[in-house]
């Protein structure tokens, strides 16, 4: 049975890989122009950019429809609220960012409720 929701969240997911690695890309960019090469052009910085806010608001919009099974929250968007104790860190990194990360690996951890999360069929 094909699952609609589960295929948001996997494009959902993609959309921050390409947020994080579109940002990475223009912060270096920034560095190199601050750093006195001129071999950048700033129009198409710009269309990087605005594909960058358009991605961000559209994973905003996605992330409204892929709610936890167990509580009915949103997976991927945390309030300023601390998350659950059974939630997964990795690295420096812990919340939604972790979840995001493992998305493709099928299981995840809730960060409201702190329940295990297949991600293949939300
Ligand atoms: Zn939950």
């Amino acid at each position: 049975m094909s699952n609609k929701r589960a295929t948001l969240g996997k494009i959902n997911a993609i959309s921050v890989y390409v947020v994080w690695a579109l940002f990475i890309l223009l912060t270096f960019l920034s560095l190199l122009g601050l750093s006195g090469f001129k071999f950048i052009d700033y129009g198409v910085l710009g269309y990087v950019l605005k594909f960058l806010i358009g991605l961000v608001v559209l994973h905003v919009v996605f992330a409204y429809f892929i709610r936890c099974p167990y509580c009915n929250k949103c997976l991927t968007i945390q309030g300023f609220a601390p998350t659950h104790e059974n939630s997964e860190r990795q690295f420096i990194f812990n919340g939604w960012a972790v979840v995001v990360m493992r998305w493709f690996t099928g299981k995840i951890v809730c960060i409201y409720c702190g329940e295990q999360v297949n991600t293949n069929v939300l």
